[in-house]
């Protein structure tokens, strides 16, 4: 069952139990109120005519020493019919005999049988499809105790009572309808910003990730719709972001196995023709020396791959390093360069690094940078101490990148002129390990290049204080 439909359900029998409840205790306090002033009167005018027994029996000539039962008829007869309607009366003597009774009065003698000398009683009775006030009341008329038994017809109360709960269900009923049509129109309104946000589930469900839910109120519904949005911006992001994990891993394994396929095709072809072919002593030293060059290549770049793993799984231990000891170890890593220039310059100060990895990507800068550069061309080191960390950069004069190559080179096995790499012994992995081992170091490679002129590769080491050793 819907939600909507529950509401209305709840809310409609507790108007139905309201109503019925009001309608039942309103009508019978009328009821009640009515019937009570019914029983007043009616004693009342039992008294009334009790009294006017007294004193008709009083002005009976009193050569009677008693009431004779005679005169009793003849004073109830006027009694009966002394109201604007005929009164309905009996008469009994001390013996509860009875003296006189109207037409019509009731058979029953309980009430009679139960009365003593001194109370007045009554009880509401019925008898003939009518209801009445059956009161009792002994009178003192001329040393003859009589009891006088009047009856008052209050079916109109019974009646009115019968038709006000017929109007009172007739009301409820309209109510009802009438209050199932505006709750309904009600719930719905409500319950809007849950259909709304259900077909928001639906279309994520069925991977539209961009979908927004409409915000249309500012309750609690409202808190939820903008939670749920906010929810969605969450889980698009991160689909997003396994998505370009996956595109990228994709990518590397194609890069991978192209790499893969190029030396080994060249190792497969030449250790077939040496095992196949008689050639000179010149050219099994050379298919040889192919196969060592190749395999060796192949060598490295699964070193450099496992670098790359394990620096993306590991666990960075900073450490508060002095730049010198690092720039001490660069200078005579590159002492035996010749072929190009490299100066170093550098503040002193305190990196906050795990020294063996910065030492790499270092290298692994400054070799870039050596492979760009004409020979005898020109390389600067630098080591700018500054605020809150420290800044590296490598500078060179060589070849440059083309702008919008710069972007990718991070890349696994990105190389902007492959063959040049190759002749290297390049890879394109270099850049791919120094990245990694910055992202773990919370940094980034700055690259600034231009074409023909040269490249900068920098980047800033934060003093992390709080996490260094
Ligand atoms: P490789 O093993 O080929 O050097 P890298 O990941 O270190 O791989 O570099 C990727 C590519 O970026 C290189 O092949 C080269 O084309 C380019 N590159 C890197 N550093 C420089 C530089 N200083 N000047 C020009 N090109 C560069």
């Amino acid at each position: 069952m819907k939600f909507s439909f529950k509401i209305l359900l709840c809310m409609m029998t507790v108007i139905a139990l309201a109503l019925g409840f009001s309608g039942y205790y309103f009508v019978n306090y009328v009821f009640e109120t009515s019937l009570e002033r019914e029983i007043g009167q009616s004693l009342d005018e039992s008294s009334i005519l009790g009294f006017a027994l007294e004193t008709a029996a009083l002005n009976v000539p009193t050569n009677y020493s008693a009431l004779p039962d005679n005169t009793i008829d003849e004073i109830a007869a006027n009694l009966e019919a002394s109201g604007q309607q005929k009164r309905l009366l009996r008469i009994s003597d001390e013996q509860k005999q009875i003296l006189y009774v109207s037409d019509g009065f009731l058979e029953d003698k309980h009430l009679l049988a139960e009365t003593g000398a001194d109370v007045k009683s009554y009880r509401v009775a019925r008898a003939g499809g009518k209801h009445y006030v059956h009161a009792v009341t002994a009178v003192n008329a001329r040393n003859r105790i009589l009891y006088l038994e009047t009856m008052r017809d209050v079916s109109e109360v019974f009646t009115e009572r019968t038709m006000g709960f017929s109007l009172y269900r007739r009301v409820t009923l309209l109510m009802l309808l009438v209050g199932l049509l505006l709750m309904y129109v009600m719930t719905s309104f409500l319950t809007k910003p849950m259909r709304i946000l259900t077909r928001a589930t639906k279309q994520m469900a069925a991977g539209d990730y961009a979908y927004r839910a409409n915000q249309v109120s500012q309750d609690e519904l409202g808190e939820l719709t903008t939670d749920f949005n906010a929810m969605a911006e969450a889980l698009e992001r991160n689909v997003g972001a396994l998505e370009r994990e996956v595109a990228a891993k994709e990518e590397f394994m194609g890069a991978f196995a192209h790499e893969l396929k190029t030396p080994l095709t060249a190792i497969i072809g030449y250790a077939d023709t040496l095992r196949s072919q008689s050639m000179d002593e010149e050219k099994q030293l050379m298919a040889a020396n192919y196969i060592y060059t190749e395999g060796k290549r192949l060598e490295a770049m699964s070193l450099r791959l496992l670098d790359i793993i394990v620096a993306g799984s590991q666990e960075v231990h900073l450490q508060r390093i002095a730049a010198e000891l690092i720039f001490d170890y660069l200078k005579e890593m590159f002492s035996g360069r010749t072929d190009v220039k490299i100066q170093f310059a550098f503040d002193a100060g305190i990196v906050c690094a795990e020294p063996n990895l910065i030492k790499t990507v270092l290298v692994n800068l400054i070799d870039n940078a050596c492979k760009a550069s004409e020979p005898g061309g020109s390389i600067e080191v630098e080591g700018r101490a500054a605020e809150d960390g420290y800044q590296f950069s490598v500078r060179d004069y060589g070849i440059g990148i083309p702008r919008e190559e710069q972007q990718k080179i991070t890349k696994a096995f990105y190389m902007v002129d492959k063959s040049r790499a190759r002749r290297q012994n390049g890879a394109g992995l270099g850049l791919a390990l120094c990245a990694e081992i910055l992202k773990i170091h919370g940094s980034e490679l700055v690259i600034e290049s231009e074409e023909k002129k040269g490249s900068c590769f920098c980047f800033f080491l934060k003093d992390r204080a709080a996490k260094c050793n």
